[in-house]
C-alpha cells in the first residue's frame, strides 16, 4: 500500500524504540472526538489494519438518543439504552484506544489535540494530555442552546444527556411529592403541577406526550388528591408543533394534544425564565405573558460547542455559525480533519460556479453544444456531485434531460453553453441543508469509515465521478443522504411517521412499527433485550415512580 511513515513524528519521546514500533508508527494516527452516533458509526466499520485509531470522549458508553424521552418518565431505564464504548471497541482491544476524557483544544498546525480527563482524583494530579494525529475525526455532536435566553440555563431542564433525562425523572416526581404536601392552597399546589415545555419540536412534544401517559396511566392513581391540579403546556415560537414534519402530521399531534388536555401556545417567544414564572411575548402582537410554573423543559434546538467555535476560528471559519465541510465530510480551510453529525454540516458546492466546467467537460467532440446524449452521459454524474439537480428536477417533474431542455425553451436535441446555464439556473436554490439528525450523524459515520477503508490503498476508486471532479481531485463518492424517514411517538400508544415516497403514516399500528423500528435500532443484542423488556414491564406493571 502507499501507507507513508513518518519519522518526525514528534510524539512518544519516552517510548523504547523497538521494531514493533517502528511497525506500529507506520501506521497513520486516528484520532476520533466523540463517542456518539456519528463517532460511534465511524468506529464500527472501520479496518484498523493500516490505522492506529485513539478515541476521546467524556462519557465512556454510547446512548441511544431516540429513547430518552421514555427515560424521562420510566417507560425505559436509563441503562437500557446505553451501551459502553469499551463493549463497542472490545473486539479490536489493544488496537483501538479509548481515553475517558474531553477535547479542550485541537490545533491543526501542529496536528495536536489537547485533552483532559474528567477523572477528579487523578493520582498524578495531571489530567491533562496531548495526542497527535495524522487524521482527526470531529464528531463531538451539538450542546444545548438558550439563545442567551435570561435565567434558562438557571431554570429549565434540557433534554440531551442520559444525566438530563434522569434528572427530569426526579423532578417529575419531586413536583408531585409537593404537591401533595399539607398546608398549600390549591393555586399552588396547580402551579407545582404545571409543565412547560419550551420547543414544539420532535423531542419537546414526545416529551410532552410522555409526560402525559406518566400522569394519566400511572400518577393519578397515585397522587389521586391532585390529579384535577396537572397541566401541561408546549410553548412553540412557529405557527404550529412538528413543523419539520408533514402538514398532516403536526395537525394530527395538535389536534390528539387538543383532545388530551395538553395546550399548545404557538406564536410565542420565551423572553425569560426565573424559578416560578416563564416570561413571553406574542410574536405577532407584541403582547407580553408570565405564566406560573413548577418545571420548563428547554429544547429548541442546537447550538455549537466551544470547542469547535475555536477551532472555526483558528481555521477561518469564525465568521459562519456551523462548522462546514466539503461533500466529502473534509473540514473546509482545513488538511486531514474530518467533521461530522451535529458538529458540523456539509457546505453543498453550487453547480453554478462550475457549469462552464461541466460543460466543457461534456461536449466530447467540442462542438461547443451538448447533445441530448451528451447530457444524458454527464447528468447521473452531475447529480451525484450536486444533488440539488435531482431535487431540481423533481420539483418541476421533469424526468429526463429531454424535458428539461423543452422547459427552457430551446429545442429538444441539444443545447449551447447559455442554454445549459438556463435549464440549471434555478438548481442551486433546491440545496437543502441535512437535519441535526442520528440518521445523517450515522450514514455519515459508516460512510467516512468506508473512505478511510480504501484511501491510500487504492489510486483511484472505479465507481468514483468518471467526467469530472470539480472542486479538488477525490477518489470516493461524495457523501450522500439517504432518509428512511421519521417518527413523532405522540402518547396513548400512538405515533405519526413520515416515510419515504410521501407516505404518511399516524395512530396505533404506527406506534408498533415505532416499537419494532426502535427495537431493531438498538446497538447490541443486550440493550435490545433491556428494552424490550422495559417496555413490556410497562405494559404488565406501568411505571415506576419512586425517584
Ligand atoms: P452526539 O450523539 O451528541 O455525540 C457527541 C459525542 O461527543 C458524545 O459522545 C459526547 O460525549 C462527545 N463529546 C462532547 N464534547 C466533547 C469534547 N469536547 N471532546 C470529546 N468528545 C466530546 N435523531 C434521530 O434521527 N431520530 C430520533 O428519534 C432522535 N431523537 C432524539 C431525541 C433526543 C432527546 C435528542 C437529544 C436527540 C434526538 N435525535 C434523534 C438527534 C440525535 O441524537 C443527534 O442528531 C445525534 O446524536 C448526533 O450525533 P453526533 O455523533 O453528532 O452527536
Ligand atoms: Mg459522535
Ligand atoms: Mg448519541
Ligand atoms: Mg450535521
Ligand atoms: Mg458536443
Amino acid at each position: 500500500g502507499g501507507l507513508i511513515a513518518y519519522a518526525d513524528s514528534p510524539s512518544d519521546g519516552e517510548r523504547p524504540i523497538s521494531i514493533e514500533n517502528e511497525k506500529e508508527t507506520k501506521k497513520k494516527k486516528v484520532v476520533v472526538l466523540g463517542t456518539g452516533w456519528a463517532g460511534t458509526s465511524f468506529l464500527k466499520d472501520l479496518d484498523i489494519s493500516s490505522y492506529d485509531v485513539q478515541v476521546v470522549s467524556p462519557r465512556n458508553y454510547f446512548a441511544f438518543t431516540p429513547l430518552l424521552p421514555s427515560v424521562t418518565c420510566g417507560t425505559v431505564e436509563a441503562r437500557s439504552i446505553v451501551e459502553p464504548v469499551r463493549n463497542i471497541i472490545k473486539k479490536r482491544y489493544g488496537e483501538i484506544k479509548y481515553w475517558e476524557a474531553e477535547c479542550l483544544k485541537v490545533d491543526p498546525v501542529t496536528k495536536k489535540v489537547f485533552c483532559r480527563s474528567n477523572i477528579e482524583e487523578n493520582l498524578a494530579g495531571n489530567n491533562e494530555f496531548s495526542l497527535d494525529y495524522d487524521y482527526l475525526v470531529i464528531a463531538v455532536g451539538a450542546q444545548v442552546n438558550t439563545f442567551n435566553t435570561p435565567g434558562v440555563w438557571e431554570n429549565c431542564h434540557f433534554l440531551k444527556e442520559v444525566e438530563d433525562a434522569q434528572r427530569i425523572r426526579r423532578s417529575v416526581i419531586n413536583c408531585f411529592e409537593k404537591a401533595v404536601l399539607p398546608g398549600l392552597t390549591e393555586e399552588e399546589r396547580r402551579i407545582n403541577l404545571h409543565f412547560v415545555i419550551v420547543g414544539g419540536g420532535p423531542t419537546g412534544v414526545e416529551f410532552a406526550a410522555e409526560l402525559h401517559d406518566f400522569v394519566h396511566e400511572d400518577l393519578v392513581k397515585l397522587y389521586p388528591s391532585v390529579k384535577d391540579f396537572v397541566s401541561i403546556s408546549v410553548i412553540q415560537s412557529g405557527d404550529h408543533i412538528l413543523n419539520a414534519f408533514d402538514e398532516r402530521i403536526s395537525s394530527f399531534a395538535e389536534q390528539k394534544f387538543q383532545r388530551d388536555g395538553i395546550q399548545v401556545l404557538t406564536g410565542f417567544r420565551v423572553l425569560s425564565v426565573s424559578d416560578r414564572m416563564i416570561n413571553m411575548k406574542a410574536k405577532s402582537t407584541g403582547v407580553e405573558a408570565s405564566i406560573p410554573h413548577g418545571m420548563v423543559l428547554w429544547s429548541t434546538g442546537v447550538g455549537t460547542r466551544p470547542l469547535v467555535k475555536d477551532f472555526m476560528e483558528q481555521i477561518g471559519q469564525g465568521n459562519r455559525r456551523v462548522l462546514a465541510t466539503d461533500e466529502w465530510l473534509k473540514v473546509k480551510g482545513c488538511e486531514d480533519v474530518y467533521a461530522l453529525g451535529d458538529c458540523a454540516t456539509v457546505d453543498q458546492r453550487k453547480i453554478m460556479e462550475d457549469i462552464s466546467a461541466i460543460f466543457k467537460a461534456a461536449d466530447k467532440d467540442d462542438s461547443g453544444t451538448l447533445t441530448v446524449e451528451e447530457f444524458q452521459d454527464v447528468i447521473e454524474d452531475i447529480i451525484i456531485r450536486y444533488p440539488q439537480v435531482e431535487l431540481f428536477l423533481k420539483s418541476k417533474h421533469l424526468l429526463d434531460v429531454t424535458d428539461l431542455l423543452k422547459d427552457v425553451g430551446g429545442n429538444d436535441k441539444e443545447v449551447d453553453i447559455e442554454g445549459f446555464k438556463l435549464a440549471l439556473s434555478h438548481a442551486d436554490k433546491q440545496t437543502k441543508s441535512l437535519p441535526a439528525t442520528a440518521q445523517v450523524a450515522a450514514q455519515q459515520g459508516a460512510y467516512l469509515s468506508r473512505c478511510f477503508n480504501v484511501r491510500d490503498k487504492t489510486i483511484s476508486n472505479p465507481e468514483g465521478p468518471r467526467k469530472f471532479r470539480s472542486g479538488g481531485r477525490h477518489e470516493f463518492r461524495p457523501f450522500r443522504y439517504k432518509h428512511f424517514g421519521q417518527f413523532a411517538p405522540l402518547g396513548g400508544e400512538q405515533a405519526a411517521a413520515e416515510l419515504p415516497g410521501d407516505w404518511v403514516s399516524m395512530g396505533h399500528s404506527t406506534q408498533w412499527l415505532w416499537y419494532s423500528v426502535y427495537a431493531s435500532k438498538q446497538v447490541s443484542w443486550r440493550t435490545r433485550f433491556l428494552v424490550v423488556g422495559d417496555w413490556s414491564r410497562k405494559f404488565l406493571f406501568g411505571r415506576d415512580s419512586s425517584r
